[in-house]
């Protein structure tokens, strides 16, 4: 008998947490947090800790797992990829687990820069595991434990693959299915296949565009949206600023070598960029790296900005803020804060999408209004994503031929629409396909 237990990440887009329980052993998938909780977070405290990230909402509530008498079964805290919605919560949550916290190298990599932020650390044991490799979670049962590669719009992303002996549940949060990646590998379909043959149980999946009929382009796609903007516009004498994900390390490497081709000086400024950049240059994953300057201090920044500014035809400005995030570099650009003075033609490139929060749209569009202050053009959405879409889902529902679909990743508008390809797929609701939203326990006989 298998119980999932949906503690966080079904009643909204963030802070996901799945807990599998088997027998006398509980695993957990992802510790995430909810990103709009915690926007301009720096300055509203030093050094949160987990009771102030509890009252602003950002944590999932895994005290459930108190009430349930569950926490000391915990075993192994296993994490998807490194985006913050799936483990920004370690270093806050990991130390109630008597555990290890497994996810792939990138991942583990981030978490180590995340817990630098973190003074006191965390005592659980890491475990770093390469794509498509597997390891061995103990608990009163041993569990094999495989970290699918699968692609995202981060790097090492894989879907997790717990062997129960009631059969495999495959956690799917996040993913999309890109043939053509241009950075890292292609999904493993063998993988995949060869899973369901040895019979999937439960499939836990991503349901954030379940409701868009498409298939989800490929990273490629975003290449030539780029290619496109930086090539084929007048730019010679522009200045000209990007702004995209910092976690994103496929795109940073293209938007490196467009740098290059332009003739133009790569620097990267912000400390998130520094971060992930970083994390992936621990694991051979940032080619790109000694090819660009990364600033990261103020006082560095605003000379090199400086030099910037004299001769913009020069430089490509790679930057956070493209979610008008307060006290990121773009916004303090568009408020006139920087050496680097915004000028008439300058081009300003949005190689993201406005996640669509309240918190998130508003602010966006405040950047907007003051960057356009200045007469900037702007390029907005040279970007695809990384999460499939409704005929990604059908795909992947075909391919693992799961014995039960849980629908997870947004409020139930989302995983609605998840259920209902389920079910057009001829799955049966409350049967063998669950709508679910947090807090709540599934048993699975
Ligand atoms: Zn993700």
């Amino acid at each position: 008998m298998l119980n999932i237990h949906t503690i966080g990440g079904y009643d909204e887009v963030g802070k996901n947490m799945t807990a599998l329980e088997t027998g006398e052993d509980v695993l957990l998938f992802d510790a995430g947090i909810y990103l709009p909780a915690v926007v301009g977070v720096q300055e509203r405290e030093k050094n949160p800790t987990e009771k102030w990230m509890r009252e602003i909402g950002a944590l999932p509530d895994d005290l459930y797992l108190d009430k349930k008498n569950l926490r000391n079964k915990v075993r192994g805290i296993l994490v998807s990829h490194a985006h913050l919605d799936h483990i920004g919560a370690v270093p806050y949550l990991g130390p109630r687990y008597k555990c290890p916290v497994a996810a792939p190298q990138f991942t583990i990599e981030v978490l180590k820069k995340l817990l630098e932020d973190n003074r006191n650390g965390i005592p659980n044991r890491m475990m770093s595991v390469k794509p498509n490799d597997s390891i061995t979670i103990k608990g009163k049962e041993n569990y094999k434990v495989e970290f699918v590669n699968i692609t995202h719009s981060t790097i090492q992303s894989t879907m997790i693959a717990v062997h129960t002996k009631s059969g495999v549940v495959l956690y799917a949060n996040d993913y999309k299915f890109d043939n053509t990646p241009t950075f890292g590998d292609k999904p493993n379909y063998q993988r995949l296949k060869q899973l369901s043959k040895i019979g999937i149980k439960a499939l836990i999946v991503d349901c954030l565009y379940a409701n868009d009929d498409r298939k989800t382009p490929s990273e490629r796609i975003a290449r030539g949206l780029l290619e496109d903007v930086l090539f084929t516009t007048e730019n010679y004498k522009s200045g000209m600023v990007i702004t995209t994900f910092s976690s994103h390390i496929a795109r940073l490497k293209t938007i490196v070598e467009f740098g290059k081709r332009l003739d133009r000086e790569v620097v990267f400024l912000g400390r998130s960029l520094n971060k992930y950049v970083s994390a992936a240059d621990v694991i051979g994953k940032a080619p790109f790296k000694n090819q660009i300057q990364i600033v990261k201090y103020r006082r560095q920044m605003e000379k090199v900005l400086q030099r910037i500014n004299k001769n913009k035809r020069k430089y490509l400005i790679v930057c956070t803020g493209h979610q008008g995030e307060p006290g990121a570099i773009l916004d303090r650009m568009s408020r006139n804060q920087l050496a680097y003075k915004l000028s008439p033609d300058d081009h300003v490139i949005f190689s993201s999408k406005t996640i669509p929060t309240p918190v998130n749209i508003e602010s966006r569009s405040q950047l907007e209004k003051r960057l356009k202050k200045f007469n900037v053009r702007i390029f907005d959405n040279v970007h695809v994503s990384g999460h499939g879409g409704r005929e990604d889902l059908r795909d992947l529902i075909k391919i693992t031929n799961p014995e039960h679909v849980i629908p997870s990743h947004g409020d139930l508008k989302k995983t609605e629409a998840g259920m209902n390809l389920a079910i057009e797929m001829g799955y049966k609701k409350n049967y063998n396909v669950h709508l679910m939203t947090n807090g709540k326990n599934l048993t699975l006989k």
